[in-house]
Formats: C-alpha cells, structure tokens, sequence
C-alpha cells in the first residue's frame, strides 16, 4: 500500500490561498496518497478545486451526533456532504483545548465511520509520561478507549511533546511505539488490524521525512506546520518509499 501523506492546517489558511495550493499539489509524483484536512470553511472550495483528482480531502474534528442543538458544531455526514472522505479525531489539541476523553473520541469515531467517513485517530504521550518511561502503556491504553468495537480507519502516533516543536523521537523509539500500536490493535481487532495503517505525526519536514518514513510499520505522515506551504509537503511526500 502507498503511504498516506496527511496535510493538517489547522486554524489556518483562507480561501484565496486553495487556487495556487491546489494547483502546486497536483504535481506530485503520485507515489504517496495526499490527504489535505483543512478547517471547516474550506472544505467546500477545496473539494471544488481537488474535483477529479487523486488528492483526498478531510477534515479536522466532527461532533459525535448526526444533527441536532449542538451550536458551533458540524457533524460526519455535513462533512460528508461537503466531499470529505476522512476526519481527523482526538488531536491531541482537541484532547488538551477542548477537553475531549478518550470516549468522546470513540463516539466521534463512530459517528465518522457511520457517515461512511475514514476517521484517522491520533494518540500520543505527554513529554512527562515519556520520562516516566509510560509512553508505550500510556498509548495502549488511549487505543482501547478510543477505538470503538469494529474499528476500521487509521491511527496517527503524535508524541505531544513533538507537535510543532521542531523535535522527534528518535527512530528507535518510533519502530517501537508503532510496533506496539500495531500489537493492541491486532488484540483489539484481530485480522481486521493487519491492514490498518499507523501515521507518525510531530514535527515532520522535507529534512527529517525519508528518515522517519523509511521505518517499520510506518505507513505515512500526519504534517500540521509543513503542510501550509506546498512545496514542503511535496518534498515530504516524495521521501515515502515507492511500492
Ligand atoms: C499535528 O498537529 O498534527 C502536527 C503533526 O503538527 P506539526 O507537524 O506542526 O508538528
């Protein structure tokens, strides 16, 4: 399978910047999947500008309901209906900002896989639980609570610590952490974990991506700041290993 390589804007960008963006992604080799998720404003013209492309298109949060009185909310299937196809969900600044539990991720994950949408799951150790030598155990147990029964979509690995920090686990603990993602989620699932794929997310950039992307069990990246400007994102997808 291609690696996936997902485009997180967060709360940036604006409508004039999609037209150039756009145009500026659809070069890519096509090697590695290209995943853009940005904020819910966007989502519209973006779909209109990516129409008929490889290039995929999601979103960053939905609330766990299909409709209802939930004011500044969008749910799945209004994702959906705006051409997303996957939803990011439990980002560790929803987990930190809005204080999202573990089962409110689980709800949402259900609500995105009944819109038909590919939710993509983030879990990660704070830096504290990584000198208490808790990452890994920390990280299983996000999984188990997070994941509703059934479960089927991706996973992002995103250290806390690591997000927009300009720092990285080394590789070694990287091929460890997935490999133990990969365990919990084969116990949880069973067969249905063999072809989920495992994201690594923080801090990923044209100089450290072939380092990170060539590592077990890694099946693509999760980029927030790298991802605002094109031609980096580009750079990082073209250090995913050809299939
Ligand atoms: C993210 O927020 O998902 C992320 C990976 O951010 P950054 O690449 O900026 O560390």
């Amino acid at each position: 399978m291609p690696q996936l390589i997902a485009a997180n804007w967060k709360m940036f960008g604006k409508l004039a910047d999609i037209r150039a963006y756009a145009t500026d992604i659809l070069t890519a080799s096509g090697h590695a999947e290209l995943l853009i998720c940005p904020p819910f404003p966007l989502l519209e013209p973006f779909a209109q500008a990516l129409a008929g492309t490889p290039v995929a298109l999601g979103a960053q949060d939905c609330h766990a309901a299909a409709s209802g009185a939930h004011t500044g909310d969008v749910s799945a299937t209004m994702l959906a209906d705006c051409g997303a196809t996957h939803v990011i969900l439990g980002h560790s600044e929803r987990r930190q900002h809005h204080g999202e539990r573990d089962a409110d991720v689980a709800a949402k994950v259900s609500a995105a896989m009944a819109a038909k949408l590919i939710p993509i799951v983030c879990v990660g150790e704070s830096e504290a639980e990584r000198d208490a030598g808790q990452a890994i155990q920390m990280v299983r147990d996000q999984l188990l609570h997070s994941l509703p029964a059934g479960f089927s979509g991706i996973l992002a690995y995103e250290p806390i610590w690591a997000i927009g920090t300009g720092r990285t686990p080394s590789p070694s603990d990287v091929v460890a952490m997935h490999a133990a993602i990969r365990s919990a989620l084969v116990e949880q699932l069973g067969g249905a974990a063999a072809g989920l794929r495992i994201l690594y997310g923080g801090s990923v950039k044209p100089g450290n991506a072939a380092s990170l992307l060539r590592l077990p069990e890694v099946g693509g990246a999760l980029v927030g700041g790298a991802s605002l400007v094109a031609a980096d994102l580009l750079a990082i997808a073209e250090c995913a290993p050809r299939v």
